[in-house]
């Protein structure tokens, strides 16, 4: 009965482990959360109050345009190229914005407007859970890129050349990257946009959701300010959801030449329509440079969280699975580098039992009995036997988490 397509798409990972959580608050447990993906702070007042006022209006509860409402679409492609500092009008035929569903309709957009059956797309671990699901389901074929703790979570340019071919069409990047808090330098940039000269075949996705969220100096910059050229096969995808607090209110945007962004509206007119009208006309009226301010005190706190993270990975003798997050509110912890990882090792080789190279949900699995500290495996990120800590959690809680959660890795077979 189910099709093909939906049944190659796995399930994630986190589902299960969320609903073991739930569980466990309405049995009384105080569980320690660690596996947000959005900031626990109400948005901002002015935005709010922008919402209240549109209620007043019959059009924001109707139909807006497909392509979402222009004098929006016109202020988000100002206010990108004035964030990023690039000016679009080199693109000959012109660049436009379609506004969609939160992040993740405008990604699945743009892969069911690219790809061909079995198009491959280079993704760079570790990587947005949501990428290979989408270009599985637009039958298109996801090439990995390895990265991991010791080279910082940068993938090689040299190993992306290695793994184009003539069917890659599409790259993935993720700067600021979700699950690693990491941003890719300004110097990799340039290599990337050098990379991309030579391919003219390739279009990038560059997903911006947390292009805003940026807590350490030099701020996230893109290889198409490099080579503006590029811009004629970029897809920028950003949106409020992360940068407002707005998860749940679901706009995005995509910015690309005008000739995707058409092919966009006729699949977003045949699928979802126009995205939500009351949010587009209060951010019609929102003044987006209001938007630093506002993430100022929320940054501090993420600067903070990291600190005492990195600190209490020192203090308790993890010296090899501590780096420096700069950007997004997650950190990558590897599993492989810390004491407790020979309980797993051990007792597979003890059992000799099938072989498993991944034990990510099971350590996490066992943190959250033990310590009830819930974090995300890094089985769905592309990258094994690691887990994804988010640091938005209130200060004097996160510290007791993270105490807990040392203490666990600290524990060898021995202890
Ligand atoms: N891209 C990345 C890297 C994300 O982490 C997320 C959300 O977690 C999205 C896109 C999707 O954002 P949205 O909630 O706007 O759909």
């Amino acid at each position: 009965m189910i099709s093909e397509r939906i049944k190659n798409i796995s399930e994630s990972v986190t589902l299960k482990l969320n609903s073991k959580i739930v569980q466990m608050v309405e049995d009384g447990h105080q569980v320690y959360n660690l596996t947000a993906g959005q900031l626990p702070f109400r948005p901002m007042k002015e935005f709010v109050d922008l919402m209240r006022g549109e209620l007043n209006f019959l059009k924001s509860f109707q139909y807006g345009p497909v392509q979402g409402m222009k004098t929006l679409r016109e202020k988000v492609l100002s206010y990108i190229q004035k964030t990023r500092s690039v000016d679009f009008s080199i693109v000959e035929e012109g660049m436009d914005c379609i506004v969609s569903n939160g992040g993740k309709q405008c990604l699945y957009n743009t892969l069911a407007t690219l790809l061909n059956p079995k198009d491959e797309v280079i993704l760079l671990t570790p990587y947005w859970v949501s990428y290979p699901q989408m270009i599985r389901a637009c039958d298109g074929v996801a090439v990995c890129i390895g990265a991991s703790i010791y080279n910082g979570f940068v993938p090689s340019i040299e190993e992306i050349k290695n793994s184009i071919t003539e069917k890659t069409k599409v790259i993935i990047l993720n700067s600021p990257n979700n699950p690693s808090g990491i941003h890719y330098s300004q110097e990799w940039m340039k290599d990337f946009a050098k990379l991309l000269l030579e391919y003219p075949q390739i279009f990038v996705i560059s997903d911006e959701i947390y292009f805003e969220i940026s807590y350490f100096d030099p701020a996230p910059t893109y290889f198409y300010q490099y080579e503006p050229k590029l811009l004629e096969r970029t897809i920028i995808v950003d949106g409020i959801s992360k940068t407002l607090a707005c998860t749940g209110l679901r706009i995005g945007y995509t910015i690309a030449k005008s000739s995707l962004i058409k092919a966009m509206i006729k699949f977003q007119g045949q699928t979802t329509s126009g995205a939500n009208s009351l949010v587009q006309r209060a951010l019609v009226n929102f003044d987006f440079s209001k938007v630093a301010y506002y993430l100022d005190p929320i940054k501090k706190h993420l600067r903070e969280n990291s600190r005492i993270l990195r600190e209490a990975l020192r203090d308790h003798r993890l010296p090899n699975c501590w780096y420096q997050t700069l950007s997004a509110f997650y950190f990558l912890i590897d599993f492989t580098a810390t004491p407790c990882f020979d309980n797993y090792n051990t007792q597979n080789v003890e059992k000799r039992s099938e072989k498993m190279t991944d034990y990510s949900t099971q350590i996490c699995e066992d943190l959250l009995n033990q310590h009830q500290v819930a974090i995300v495996p890094g089985t769905d990120f592309g990258i094994p036997n690691s887990a994804r800590i988010s640091l938005v959690m209130e200060t004097e809680q996160f510290i007791q988490a993270t105490q807990l959660l040392c203490k666990f890795l600290s524990q060898s077979p021995s202890q």
